[in-house]
């Protein structure tokens, strides 16, 4: 599968040619339909028991109750069972279900989601916390937003106040228990073989500036002793590890480690900040990346 260039030539130099080319056969692969219970609509066993009685074959994932995993291309199967209509189930990638398990909330949180359209991981913080944090999610696009607002009216998440707003611009009056930070970023992550698009060194430059003052901003937001979740559906050390250690040297956050075999099964590739999270795209897995961050009191 072609890459585009400038993409290729950034893997090449941060993963060199045999790393580049396992990229390259996780992006060609086609794949899997991946999808988590809604838990304030559903159980894991009765998604279990719709998908049986339906004939779609799944497996479960070893490190998330809720999800499931299913041959590639079935969303339309899916899409047509009612447990779907009824907001039962949400059709998430599995890497994209990492950042709200790592953001820890807990009933009666106040939490942050700052670029949160269509709202997957808004969504699940709901489903973590049985409904019960509250939970302000920000979208700077306005027919994002609205995708948005109808996913969680489907989802059953009431105390979600969904704003449409750059999230730079938000008053640092506002503080808030936990903040999760899934930025805007380049895509390099999530390239499939439908999709090749664009990729240039303007775009990477202009989407790293903004990841910065993005997690900047989430810093001022979380309250001292807080927690950041910052990700991205990126593999490039420029939108991920550099990002993550600029913001580390002002010294007023420190990293807190991914627990060792917390996430079994998860692809890594090779990363340069030991203690986050960075994903290898194959079949089950789109690249991705994480990393918690804890404000200093
Ligand atoms: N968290 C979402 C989910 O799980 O469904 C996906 C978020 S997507 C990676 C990033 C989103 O950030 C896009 O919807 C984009 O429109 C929005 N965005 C970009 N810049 C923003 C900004 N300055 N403030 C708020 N949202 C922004």
């Amino acid at each position: 599968m072609e890459i585009a260039p400038y993409l290729e030539q950034r893997l090449l130099e941060q993963y060199g040619a045999e790393e580049t080319e396992s990229i390259r056969r996780g992006f060609s692969a086609a794949r899997c339909t991946t999808l988590r219970t809604n838990r304030l609509k559903g159980t894991p066993e009765k998604t279990a028991a719709a998908l049986e009685a339906a004939g779609i074959p799944f497996e479960r994932v070893p490190w998330f109750e809720d999800a499931f995993r299913l041959e590639a291309g079935m969303e339309k199967e899916i899409s047509q069972l009612p447990l779907y209509a009824q907001g039962e189930i949400y059709v998430q990638s599995l890497s994209s279900m990492l950042p709200p398990l790592l953001l820890g909330a807990r009933p009666g949180d106040n939490i942050l989601d700052m670029a949160a359209a269509p709202g997957g991981k808004t969504t699940e913080i709901a489903s973590l916390t049985g409904g019960q944090a509250m939970i302000t999610a920000c979208e700077r696009n306005l027919p994002r937003l609205e995708r948005m607002k109808a996913n969680l009216a489907r989802q059953g998440c009431t105390r979600v106040t969904a704003m449409n707003v750059d999230a730079r611009q938000l008053d640092d009056f506002f503080s808030f228990d936990r903040v999760l930070l899934d930025a805007p970023c380049s895509g390099s992550g999530t390239v499939s073989r439908d999709s090749r698009g664009r990729f240039e060194p303007a775009l990477l430059k202009k989407t790293a500036a903004l990841q910065r003052a993005l997690l900047e901003k989430a810093l001022r937001l979380v309250k001292p002793g807080g927690t950041v979740v910052y990700s991205t559906c990126s593999i490039l050390r420029e939108e991920n590890e550099d990002v993550v250690a600029a913001l580390l040297k002002g010294g007023k956050c420190e990293l807190v480690p991914v627990e060792e075999g917390r996430f079994t099964e998860v692809p890594r590739l090779p990363c340069s900040l030991p203690g986050t999270v960075l994903v290898r795209p194959t079949e089950a897995y789109e690249g991705f990346f994480a990393a918690v961050l804890h404000r200093k009191r």
